[in-house]
């Protein structure tokens, strides 16, 4: 059974690479129809906010990256640590230690000094047959881990391959805090114990505390997950991805008009690959997906491919559902709907040629306000020796059936009659109804407006 979890630290948004790590441990249990844990690390209790849990849930439902179980919160877990704690203390894999804080300075000062790396020196670790000094009156201890001395941490990192460290490079790690509270390391390693996490799917910012959690898990007699660390995602210079470089937040992408399934699609491929395939599904992904296809380099974000994708899936999507995501914002810009083309047909008509739904609503609002050609164009579009030809079609599409078709042919049969060329007429045209010069196809155009529209929008001017 198959069990991955997300588990991000409340203190800001949903970062587009924590996205991508969701994405992945989802992926994966989904696979196999496994289960996918959502777990909140809020024991930072100066930066964990509800308002970042809300954000990261909703960017995480807006993906559709729905979890089986949790969330759990680790501030919800505390008496669990306490108790595992204790039973560590019980059974001497953890101990007591008072040295103080200026203590354990003074000691790192010291070491740094004769060129050591700064580490505890053991000053209150039990060892047979040493006596530890006598406790300091009122002093609070900390709990401290038992790190082996010898030896060494093996894993074999599904990304990365094999990792060793060598026990020496650990320390005894703080487990818990003078007033109880227990630490990073140790609440994720009795975490994925308990929520029996089968693989651990991360960023590599955590390949540090891997030997760390692992010696814990080994101290608990736990199984061990397997560990997979996702190579950072860079910016378009090589940077690690920020905001210059653009939106970071995954939320910020429905506010500039890209569909969840573009961004999904997007970030899938973002540091894994099946073949040539760039364009696929959440089933075909969720039925490709494996661990020996992530690449070990950082992967780089290309907004170009992902406005390319969203092109695509824009292409693809329902009308309606367009219509519905591109309205509010229309209405925002002073979209007046009443007496005007359909939307889903202008969407219809426009969508292939705009990357983002917020390109969308810009263009497609040629349909919804009154047109208003600047006197420039006006002149120079408009000549005397064209009105008549114009009158002469206004003319014609009263009476005309009202179709794409039938519009484009009354329009060729007076361009032929007066020799004249298609943009002698469009633009002019075009002008008139719109009040723009850059619109698809003008007889497109002119048949989603009603007839008595377009009719008095040309004889105002005729
Ligand atoms: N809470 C950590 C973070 O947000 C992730 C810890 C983990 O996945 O083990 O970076």
């Amino acid at each position: 059974q198959i069990r991955t979890r997300f588990a991000p630290s409340p203190t800001g948004y949903l970062h587009v690479g924590g996205a991508r790590t969701a994405l992945f441990s989802w992926a994966y249990a989904r696979h196999f129809g496994g289960t996918f844990v959502l777990r909140i690390e809020d024991t930072d209790l100066e930066r964990s906010t509800p308002e970042a849990v809300q954000a990261i849930i909703e960017g995480m439902q807006w993906l559709g990256l729905h979890h089986d179980e949790g969330p759990f919160y680790q501030m919800q877990r505390m008496d669990r640590y306490r108790e595992v704690i204790g039973k560590m203390l019980a059974d001497g894999s953890a101990y007591h230690c008072y040295s103080s804080p200026e203590e354990v300075e003074a000691m790192r000062e010291r070491q740094r000094a004769a060129g050591e790396k700064p580490r505890y020196d053991g000053t209150w670790r039990p060892e047979a047959g040493k006596t530890l000094p006598a406790i300091p009156e009122g002093r609070k201890p900390v709990v401290r881990f038992r790190n082996p001395t010898e030896g060494e941490v093996t894993w074999n990192d599904v990304v990365k391959g094999s990792i060793t460290i060598s026990n020496r490079e650990l320390d005894d790690l703080v487990i818990a805090r003078p007033d109880g509270t227990p630490t990073y390391n140790f609440c994720v390693a009795v975490d994925d114990w308990d929520m029996k996490i089968t693989h651990v799917i991360r960023g590599d910012d955590h390949v540090n505390n891997t030997p760390r959690q692992i010696n814990i898990l080994h101290a608990l007699g736990a199984e061990l997950p397997l560990y997979g660390h996702l190579p950072m995602i860079l910016g378009s210079d090589g940077e690690k991805l920020s905001k210059r470089h653009g939106a970071v937040s995954v939320m910020d992408y429905p506010a500039q008009g890209y569909l969840p399934e573009a961004m999904l699609n997007y970030l899938a491929r973002l540091g894994w690959s099946h073949g040539d395939d760039e364009v696929f599904s959440m089933e075909q992904f969720t039925q490709w997906f494996d661990l020996d296809h992530l690449t070990k380099s950082p992967a780089q974000f290309n907004h170009e491919k992902l406005d390319w994708i969203n092109n695509h899936y824009i292409k693809q999507a329902d009308n309606a559902r367009l219509a519905e995501l591109v309205r509010p914002q229309m209405i925002k810009n002073g979209a007046q709907f009443d007496g005007a083309p359909d939307l889903q047909n202008v969407i219809a008509l426009m969508k292939d040629r705009i990357n983002t739904l917020n390109e969308l609503s810009v263009a497609a609002m040629l349909f919804y306000r009154q047109p208003a050609p600047d006197a420039a164009l006006l002149e120079q579009h408009l000549t005397d020796a064209i009105k008549p030809v114009l009158a002469q079609f206004a003319e014609q599409l009263s009476s005309v059936e009202w179709k794409k078709e039938t519009v484009s042919a009354a329009l060729k049969e007076i361009l032929a009659a007066h020799k004249l060329k298609m943009p002698q007429l469009a633009m002019p045209l075009r002008l008139l109804i719109t009040g723009q010069l850059q619109t698809p196809s003008i007889d497109a155009v002119i048949v989603l407006f009603d007839r008595a529209v377009v009719l008095d929008r040309l004889k105002k001017y005729l």
